[in-house]
């Protein structure tokens, strides 16, 4: 079915790239309408009724009509600002890094709604949420999206034998996407990282619980430092385009 000359629709701006003395480019995720690709003429004015109104992190009701090559925003009211994401650079860097991921993941058109929800929905608790919770969202929000686009490392059974894995330190392989048993690792010609038996446990849990229960969960920083690490390492090999703002950020940490 052919678009309508002009649509509207809710949806969260992952990106914007200026254009010109006052244009901006946006890219944004909508629920129904997946990733969309929009042209604010003016937007950066002061005159402008679009000034301000398509900022990251935003969650809009916007209108756009089709345009030849990029279709045009005509209006634009915003639904929520997540204004606090930006006070501090740990909340910060963690919303840039989910909102890559959306726009790695996501696609145009319908099919996109369980991308959406979840990153609407840790943008959310990101807003309101203690900065200490910040690191465990991130690993709530990379297991969750890595289930839905059917990427999930696998930690339940070793990845070369398929034989189940006993509760015990092991090693993970990004290449092979999952852990490899004490028996086939000697044989392994490709790095492996350490996976504490905690790690995998939290892992465990965190892949099967509402955020809330994730927020709530008690565990040293050191055991989520390890397993964001190993899911970026996951992340990086498996999902193409290496997710950029994280390499900003290690750069201006
Ligand atoms: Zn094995």
């Amino acid at each position: 079915m052919a678009k309508p000359r002009i649509y509207t629709t809710t949806a969260l701006v992952l990106k914007y790239r200026n254009y010109g003395e006052a244009d901006r480019f946006v890219t944004l995720l909508s629920r129904n309408l997946g990733q969309l690709q929009g042209f604010a003429k003016g937007v950066r004015r002061s005159t402008s009724k679009l000034t301000g109104h398509l900022e990251l992190f935003y969650k809009v009701r916007i209108t756009l009509a089709v345009g030849r090559n990029t279709d045009v925003v005509t209006e634009v009211q915003i639904l929520k600002t997540l204004g606090k994401i930006n006070n501090n650079l740990d909340t910060m860097s963690c919303a840039l890094t989910i909102m890559e991921l959306a726009l790695n993941i996501s696609t145009e058109g319908p099919g996109n709604e369980n991308i959406y929800d979840l990153l609407d929905q840790t943008l959310n608790r990101l807003n309101i949420t203690d900065e200490s919770n910040v690191d465990k969202l991130l690993t709530y929000y990379q297991l969750n999206i890595l289930f839905i686009s059917g990427l999930s490392p696998e930690f339940k059974e070793c990845v070369e034998c398929g034989s189940v894995l006993k509760q015990q330190d092991q090693l993970y392989s990004a290449p092979a996407g999952g852990i490899i048993c004490p028996k086939c690792a000697p044989k392994q010609t490709r790095s492996l990282v350490n996976l504490s038996v905690n790690a995998i446990k939290v892992l465990r849990f965190i892949g099967n619980s509402d955020v809330e229960d994730v927020e709530q969960l008690s565990v040293p920083k050191n055991v989520v430092s390890q397993i964001n690490d190993v899911l970026n390492r996951h992340i990086d090999h498996h999902i193409d385009g290496k997710v950029r703002s994280r390499a900003f950020l290690k750069g201006i940490k």
